[in-house]
Formats: C-alpha cells, sequence, structure tokens
C-alpha cells in the first residue's frame, strides 16, 4: 500500500471506526474483518468429508464418500464448501442479496483465505459463477455469485466468466419446492454459450448456497454435454448442515 493510501485508511478508520458487518460491533483489531464472537460462531467445513459432494462428517477420521453419493452419481466430480450454513454467514450473503448491502463481501473473501477446502479443489481454466435469469439479475442489478467469486479468487478475476452460461427459464424460488421439485424445475434452465472455448477444459462452478444441490448439478449437466473435461463446484455454504 502507498503511503498516502495508508494514511487515507488511517483517517477513514478514526472517523469511521471498521464494525463487525454482521453484528455491528467495532472491532478491535483492525486486521480481521469480522468480531471474534461472530467468528467463533462460524462452522469451517474440514475434512472428514465426502470424497466427493464435500458434506462434513462428525468426529475424525479419513474423506470417504457418503450415502447419497454412493446412492446416485452427480454430474460434477467433485464439491466444496467453505462454511455450513449458521446464522453468520447466512446473514452476510442475505445481506448481500436482498439488501444490497456489499459490507460483507470482503468479509467473505478475508474468512474463505482461512478454509483449506479452496486448496482441495484443481486449478480450474474457468471460474463459473450461477447465473440468475436476465428478469432476476435487471432487479438486483448484479449476480451475488458473481460478486462473491471475485472476493473468493482476487487472483483469479480473469477466468471468472459469465459469458458462458446462460438461464433460460425463470425458476420459482427454490427454496419452496422439494428436492424432486426442484429438479424439474430445473431440467434445461441452462444453456452453455461458446461451446467450443469450452470443450476439454476444466471449470470450477461458484455459487452462493449449496442447498440440495440441483442447481449446480443442472449447470454442471449442461457443461458436460458441452464438452467439459472436469468440473468442480464451490459454494460459500452448505444448507444441507444446518447449525441454527
Ligand atoms: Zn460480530
Ligand atoms: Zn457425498
Amino acid at each position: 500500500m502507498g503511503i498516502m493510501k495508508e494514511l487515507f485508511k488511517a483517517g477513514l478508520d478514526l472517523l469511521l471506526p471498521p464494525s463487525c458487518p454482521y453484528c455491528r460491533k467495532m472491532l478491535a483489531n483492525t486486521d480481521s474483518l469480522l468480531c471474534g464472537e461472530c467468528f467463533s460462531r462460524l462452522e469451517f467445513i474440514k475434512p472428514p468429508y465426502c470424497a466427493c459432494c464435500g458434506r462434513a462428517f462428525l468426529g475424525g477420521g479419513e474423506n470417504h464418500l457418503c450415502g447419497d453419493c454412493l446412492k446416485s452419481s452427480w454430474a460434477f466430480d467433485k464439491a466444496r464448501s467453505l462454511f455450513a450454513y449458521g446464522e453468520v454467514v447466512a446473514g452476510l450473503i442475505h445481506n448481500l442479496k436482498y439488501s444490497g448491502k456489499t459490507t460483507g463481501i470482503a468479509t467473505i473473501g478475508w474468512l474463505s483465505r482461512q478454509s483449506g477446502v479452496v486448496n482441495d479443489l484443481d486449478d480450474p481454466d474457468f471460474i463459473l459463477p450461477v447465473p440468475l435469469h436476465i428478469k432476476r439479475l435487471r432487479q438486483r442489478g448484479f449476480n451475488q455469485a458473481h460478486m462473491l467469486a471475485k472476493t473468493v479468487f482476487p487472483d483469479g478475476r480473469k477466468k471468472i466468466r459469465s459469458d458462458f452460461i446462460t438461464r433460460q427459464a425463470d425458476t420459482p424460488a427454490q427454496t419452496a419446492l422439494s428436492g424432486r421439485e426442484r429438479r424439474k424445475n430445473l431440467k434445461n434452465a441452462f444453456v452453455i454459450e461458446k461451446a467450443c472455448e469450452l470443450t476439454g477444459r476444466n471449470v470450477l462452478i461458484f455459487d452462493d448456497v449449496f442447498t440440495t444441490g440441483s442447481t449446480v448439478n443442472e449447470c454442471a449437466n449442461a457443461l458436460r454435454t458441452a464438452g467439459v473435461k472436469r468440473v468442480e463446484v464451490l459454494t460459500i455454504c452448505r444448507a444441507d448442515m444446518l447449525l441454527f
């Protein structure tokens, strides 16, 4: 950081002391982007977890396949999430998605660098945020998955591409639907553009939340059909492991 920038930041910190983006408490340590109490409530996903879908297992031991992955196969090769779904991380994502508050974005990026999960992924040729339907994108003004991908991969920004996948159907809010309904609802929802650029490449699908996995799976399906070689998935959190 240049000296002027440093001075500017110090001045800004005096005027607006940095606060926790979740509970608004003042941050004692300006190197951390979340207060200690909120940090302690996060559940970082760490091994052992399912070697395929990344669901965490309680207790120790090696990674192995979970019951679901033994029974059925996903269209992606591997999925990982940074956190189990809990109040703090859900709150930061919710503020971004529904109130347009970007204060938690830097915090999520900072937290992602303290997770070992990202190192468990291959280095992709492209990072593909799950797209919103154009109608939803216009309502919201931004795609939260794209913004979050930029903060999690600050050095990989050139790889982040939103021009390869489009979302055709304006699917109703997935949260209101059962697993089977979600899959039916998403059938053919994603269309791949410029497939020739993707053939034989390795990609990482990026989204905010992994709920049943049907959204990222449908994306992976479309990418496979377009000839993508390896498909991995990273989400900020896993909603099937509730912390509430
Ligand atoms: Zn806090
Ligand atoms: Zn699994």
